[in-house]
């Protein structure tokens, strides 16, 4: 099975033993993958559920349910100051590492203001590294937002027993994010800044807001490369 191709497919294609396949799923099956009629590939629906199949002119038909253990034990939101470059490169290396929700932040000090053909883009991208890291789900990413609106936009929803929220702080005197990791809530949220760093107004309200600041270590990581950390020391801790 680990030789077999993905494909991630939306729910609604899926119907009752048979899945139906759109011009251009049957394009790179059949023209990029080189895929005839009754070969098999693995199809998932991003949101946990996979299946064995075989293709069958313009349709698949399911064989058996498949069940893939490649997720992390919880769900690990990352908001991410928008980087001026290596977005791309981002999203797809946390995708390979387990993350579950991104969230694109706009802070003071973010110097690329996104169009909106963007999140098309970057959800293909998520969806290709999924397809690549064999992950059960396709992660999920939001539209952009702005920092200061995001922390009023969680304001009701504060619930610290539930989400464990921490704030990647070069300044100042935190715990180290494996520290921070320790007696965990059922879901962790971290924010990680712009090349610029977050400005004290943005660490005041974050802190306000219920994030703790934490350390990654006593040298200053490029943005691009602190997301690509943060997300590698939780997902070695959640699974050591
Ligand atoms: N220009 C800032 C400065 O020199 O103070 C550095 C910003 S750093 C390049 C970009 C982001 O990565 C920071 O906002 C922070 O979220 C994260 N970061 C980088 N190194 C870090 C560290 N050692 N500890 C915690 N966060 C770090």
């Amino acid at each position: 099975l680990a030789q077999l191709q993905r494909l991630v497919v939306t729910p609604a294609q899926i119907q009752a033993d048979r899945i139906t396949l759109d011009q251009a799923q049957l394009h790179y099956l059949g023209r990029v993958l080189r895929l005839k009629s009754g070969d098999r590939f693995i199809a998932l629906d991003g949101q946990g559920k996979t299946w064995l199949v075989t293709l069958n002119h313009d349709h698949a038909d399911i064989l058996e349910s498949l069940i893939v253990e490649s997720e992390l034990p919880i769900p690990i939101t990352l908001a991410i100051a928008l980087p001026k470059n290596g977005f791309d490169d981002v999203i797809r290396q946390v995708t390979e590492l387990g993350v579950y929700k991104i969230i694109p932040i706009i802070s003071d000090r973010t110097l690329l203001k996104p169009s909106n053909s963007k999140l098309d883009r970057w959800q293909k991208i998520i969806q290709e590294a999924s397809e690549q890291s064999e992950r059960a789900i396709v992660p999920i990413i939001l539209e952009p937002i702005e920092w200061k609106h995001y922390l009023k936009s969680q304001d009701n929803n504060i619930n610290h027993s539930f989400t464990t929220r921490l704030f990647c702080w070069e300044r100042g005197d935190s715990p180290s994010l494996l520290q921070s990791l320790a007696n965990h809530a059922p879901t962790i949220e971290i924010a990680i800044g712009p090349e610029g760093g977050w400005t004290e107004a943005e660490v005041k309200a974050a802190i306000a807001a219920g994030y703790q600041p934490i350390s990654l270590g006593k040298r200053i990581l490029r943005a691009v490369t602190a997301d690509v950390a943060v997300m590698a020391i939780v997902a070695a801790y959640l699974e050591s």
